[in-house]
Formats: C-alpha cells, sequence, structure tokens
C-alpha cells in the first residue's frame, strides 16, 4: 500500500473518532470510516488514481470523499480534519489511544458518566458503573481493562535493545523519504540509558510536514498521536505490546543545537547554558546567540566549539564532571567499539547454545573479532547441560584441533563454572589448569552467603572473572543478596576481574559499579553471554554502558590483543 493511501486513511479514521465523540451517528461516520478501509486496501496508489480522475469511481469512495482526498493531495490537509479536533476536549481525544476503545463508547462514557479523562475512566470501572452501562458488560470491560495496561505499558520505559531496534527500524524506514538530510536518535535513547522512557528522533529536510507526513504511514503505525507541522508522535506494534515513537522536524541551522538540546541530559544542559550566560551568550534548541546574532546552529561541533568544548558521547552527557574536566582538556578518552577485539562469554551447543564451536569461529570473524572465549557451563547447571569434566575435557581437545585449523581468529578455551552453595568450584583443578579463561558465577542459591561465595570463588587462584556479578535482570529480577562493594573490594586484593555481562536485560555490572570498580583499579572484561549468533550484538550495549561509567580501553581487557590477553590471564 502506497504511504498517501495510509496518510489518508488515518486522518479519516480520527475524523470518524473524533465525530463519534461528539455524539454523531450514521452515515457520515460510517462514510468516513468506510473510505479509510477502502484506502487501506487498495493496491493502487491514491495519487495516481488522482491524476488520472478516476478517485470517484472507486468503490465505496463517494463524491465527498473523493473532493476530501483531492484536497488533501492538494494541500496537504483536511480542512474538516481541523475543524474537528478542535471540537473535541483533549481529555477526551487522548482516550482513543486506548486499544479497543472507540469514539462511539467514549461518547457514550462521557454522557452518561460524565468520563473526562482516563482517571474518570478508571474510576468508572473499579465503581462497577461502566458495566452497567447500556451496551456494555463484563466481556467489554475487561477488554478495556486490557487495553489501559496496554496502553499505559507504551508510555513505561523499555530496555535499550528493544527501543534501539524500533528506532533504528523507523530511521530506516524515515530514509526512504527522499528530501530528508539528518536524522538522529536523542534523548536517553541517544544517551544509551539502560532503560528508556521515550523513542525520540530528531530530523531536517526540505519539507517537515511531508516528513511528518510519512513518518505517521509508518507501516506498524495503529494510532497516529499527533501530527503537526514540526512534531508527529505514533503508536505502533511490538513485540510487546505498543509503543510510541516521537519525531521532531528542525532547520537545517538549528540542527546542531536542536540535537544537542534534545539529547541532554537536562543536567548536561543547564551546566552548558550556565557557561553561556558567564560569556554573554544565551544558548537554546535554536542556537548559540550573542546579542541577537546566532553564532552556531549546524552541528555540535559549532555549539560546544563556541565553548571550547569537544563534542561530548553522548553517553557522557550526565553533568558527571564531564564539562569541568573538558574544560581543563583533561576529558578522558572513553572506550569505542572499534577497540574491542574479542568477545568473552559465549556458549556453544555443548552446553545450553545453538552454535557450534564453528559456527562462532564463523561469526567471530564476521565482526571482525580476533577471539572469542567459549564458555559453557559446568556439570553443577544440569538445566544447561553443563559441561562433564569428561566433556569438557573432549571439549578442550576439540577447540586446540580447531584453532590449529582457523585463520585470523582463536577460539579460547574458557569455562563458565558455578559457585557452590560452600563458595567452591564446579570443576577439577587439573582441568582448569588447561582453561584460558575461567569465568565463575552464580546460578542457584541467590539468597545464601552471596556475598562469601563470591569472595571465596575470587581467592581460587585459577578463577580469572566473576560472571554476571549481582544477578539483577532488568526486566524484573532484583539480583542476589549481595554485597558488591565487599565484592569489588576482594576482585581488588585478589587482582582478580570482574564481569561486564552484555546481555541487554544484564548489563551488571551496572554503571554505578563498574564506576566504583574503575576507582578500585579493577579490570573488566565484557562478555555478551550470548547463546545464540544474534546475541552477538550485544556486545553494542554492553558497550554502551562501560562508555557510560568512563571506562577507557585500558579498563577492559577485551580490547588487548589476544597473546597480552592470554598473558594476563595466566598471571
Ligand atoms: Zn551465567
Ligand atoms: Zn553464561
Amino acid at each position: 500500500m502506497e504511504n498517501k493511501n495510509k496518510e489518508i486513511a488515518n486522518l479519516f479514521y480520527q475524523i470518524a473518532d473524533a465525530l463519534e465523540i461528539k455524539g454523531e451517528t450514521g452515515f457520515k461516520v460510517i462514510a468516513y470510516q468506510k473510505a479509510a478501509r477502502v484506502l487501506e486496501d487498495l493496491s493502487q496508489d491514491v495519487e495516481a488514481l488522482a491524476a488520472s480522475g478516476k478517485l470517484a469511481e472507486i468503490p465505496g469512495i463517494g463524491k465527498g470523499m473523493a473532493e476530501k482526498i483531492e484536497e488533501y493531495l492538494k494541500t496537504g490537509k483536511i480542512k474538516r480534519y481541523e475543524e474537528v479536533m478542535k471540537e473535541v476536549p483533549e481529555g477526551l481525544l487522548k482516550l482513543l489511544e486506548i486499544p479497543g476503545l472507540g469514539g462511539k463508547t467514549i461518547h457514550l462514557m462521557h454522557k452518561e458518566l460524565k468520563v473526562n479523562n482516563l482517571d474518570d475512566l478508571k474510576k468508572v470501572i473499579q465503581d462497577g458503573s461502566l458495566e452497567k452501562l447500556y451496551g456494555m458488560g463484563q466481556k467489554k470491560v475487561e477488554n478495556i481493562k486490557k487495553g489501559i495496561e496496554l496502553f499505559e505499558q507504551a508510555q513505561e520505559r523499555m530496555p535499550i535493545y528493544e527501543a534501539m531496534t524500533i528506532a533504528e527500524e523507523v530511521i530506516e524506514y524515515l530514509k526512504m523519504f527522499e528530501g530528508l538530510s539528518h536524522v538522529s536518535t536523542a534523548g536517553s535513547l541517544r544517551r544509551m540509558k539502560e532503560t528508556v522512557g521515550d523513542i525520540d528522533i530528531l530530523a531536517t529536510g526540505r519539507d517537515g510536514q511531508k516528513i511528518i507526513k510519512h513518518f505517521v504511514a509508518f507501516p506498524r503505525t495503529v494510532r497516529v498521536l499527533a501530527e503537526g507541522e514540526t512534531k508527529g508522535s505514533i503508536l505502533i506494534t511490538t513485540e510487546t505490546g505498543q509503543r510510541q515513537v516521537d519525531l521532531r522536524i528542525v532547520e537545517e541551522d538549528s540542527y546542531g543545537p536542536a540535537l544537542q538540546y534534545f539529547t541532554g541530559s537536562k543536567a548536561h544542559n543547564i551546566k552548558l547554558r550556565g557557561l553561556a550566560k558567564d560569556k554573554g551568550l544565551k544558548i537554546s534548541e535554536y542556537g548559540v546567540f550573542r546579542s541577537e546574532k546566532k553564532i552556531a546552529g549546524r552541528s555540535e561541533e559549532e555549539v560546544y566549539g563556541v565553548f571550547g568544548l569537544p563534542v561530548f558521547p553522548p553517553e557522557m552527557r550526565e553533568d558527571r564532571g564531564e564539562i569541568e574536566l573538558a574544560l581543563e582538556g583533561k576529558l578522558p578518552v572513553i572506550v569505542e567499539p572499534e577497540d574491542i577485539k574479542g568477545d568473552l562469554h559465549v556458549h556453544s551447543n555443548w552446553s545450553d547454545g545453538v552454535m557450534s564451536l564453528e559456527e562462532v569461529a564463523e561469526h567471530g570473524k564476521k565482526l571482525g573479532y580476533s577471539y572469542i572465549a567459549i564458555c559453557d557451563h559446568s556439570q553443577a547447571a544440569k538445566y544447561a547441560h553443563g559441561l562433564s569434566p569428561d566433556r569438557l575435557a573432549e571439549q578442550i581437545e576439540q577447540i586446540d584441533k580447531l584453532n590449529s585449523k582457523l585463520k585470523g581468529i582463536k577460539l579460547l578455551k574458557g569455562i563458565e563454572v558455578d559457585i557452590l552453595g560452600d563458595g567452591s568450584i564446579d570443576c577439577p583443578e587439573e582441568l582448569l589448569q588447561k582453561l584460558d579463561l575461567v569465568v565463575a558465577s552464580i546460578h542457584s542459591g541467590f539468597k545464601k552467603n552471596v556475598t562469601e561465595r563470591i569472595i571465596s570463588a575470587l581467592k581460587h587462584p585459577l578463577v580469572n572473572t566473576i560472571g554476571h556479578p549481582t544477578g539483577r535482570l532488568i526486566s524484573g529480577r532484583e539480583g542476589y543478596e549481595v554485597d558488591i562493594d565487599k565484592v569489588i573490594e576482594a576482585a581488588a586484593e585478589y587482582k582478580k576481574i570482574l564481569e561486564l555481562n552484555a546481555y541487554y536485560d544484564r548489563l551488571d555490572l551496572n554503571e554505578y559499579n563498574l564506576k566504583k570498580a574503575k576507582e578500585k583499579g579493577l579490570l573488566i572484561a565484557i562478555g555478551t553471554d550470548t547463546h545464540y549468533a544474534h546475541g552477538f550484538e550485544m556486545m553494542r550495549f554492553g558497550l554502551a554502558i562501560a562508555r557510560r561509567a568512563w571506562l577507557t580501553k585500558k579498563d577492559i581487557i577485551n580490547t588487548l590483543p589476544v597473546s597480552k590477553l592470554l598473558a594476563l590471564l595466566k598471571k
């Protein structure tokens, strides 16, 4: 389906909804709904049909609707749409964002139960009066409750991985529009926080309004929440429900300050505004100004350059001292994606992964890595087909054999051993001695002396790192009962490494603990803990968290070439 078809269909649906909220019924509403459906199903481009004068011939599109389509194609607007939107109170329009709630029902709830907004709606569900409303009943109320849940979920924070996946898909789609010149994520998404509230996208281009129109016609749009000249907002379907995406269009010569401003953080921007004030300048989303004259606008380089500052990596823009340090020329150079030489925590099909050793090596090569550590589970992890000592010995042999054939990449012989209830390690020493990397992890007994157990694992001379040291899951598990400060201290004492598990739902250590670890002089190993090929991309999120913690290349062991890494792990 062509975009224009969908654009106009969306507007028609919205007009129909708004008319229904106002209490209109009958042919007017039906005409809009029908025309919208016809447009959605139409295989031809409505623009082409209009050009050849065949609009009115489309079955289901009457003369009136054909005129409105023409109006839109000519002016980019439908007057009736703008009128109707003004006539309906905002709180009621907002209720349309709840899946499964239509204009007719909203009208009835408003008229009979004085519902004016979401809070009112929740009240009448709670006190049972909605269920008694004519034509309602238990089942319909249940559906509305589910819709409210989906709606509220769409406003909640989401994991960075999910937000980034959506944003990049929308950006790819936006780039199909020819007049687009710049496009970027903004807000906490661009700063790569572990969870993201809003998916904010910023763009510039020849015709803002047209870009917005293209945007709201994104194929997975379920509802257009706003469609203005410079701002658009849509609700789209995702694997986990529905999410809101906002697009803002700015002028070309304000792109730098707008991107800077909308990336934030607020605290970072306040600091910058203070600097501007000291210099007698003004900074806003439109530019940096001396009196009325704009002295910076086109790029972030221009904006920061006015203050003698570098363009901060977005991950550093949190007002944690970055501006002060940069002014002294002491801003640390944080780790970059190209510094990473390999992945230090990968599962193969020898335990609960799906890739063969050969496949792991193959994918590593494609990623440009020089090594990947195979860290399958040990025997205690029965649920994960953990390796018995015999099988581990066999795997070691296999990896040696494979390495003698591999070019450009080396598989490191590793293991993820369980830290048992008494703090001991679930693998015989003579095998541990043959390994390049021993990751020790807690996989059971989350409330049982975890700190002591981890510390006793750290004391073990053959353990190199602790995997996912706090055990938290961002989507909902609090983690072990562990005193992470004590673990960090013990790791420093025994000169051990801690893991930054890059899996998006773990990101463990988190940025605060990484910072503490760095202050104690600890080294960090980043591993994706992936069990399948697709999961190698998690490195990006681990790296982002490392950058947010200001880790440099030197703080991370998988920036080392393989010989130096192996030497370090042997010590
Ligand atoms: Zn694990
Ligand atoms: Zn693992």
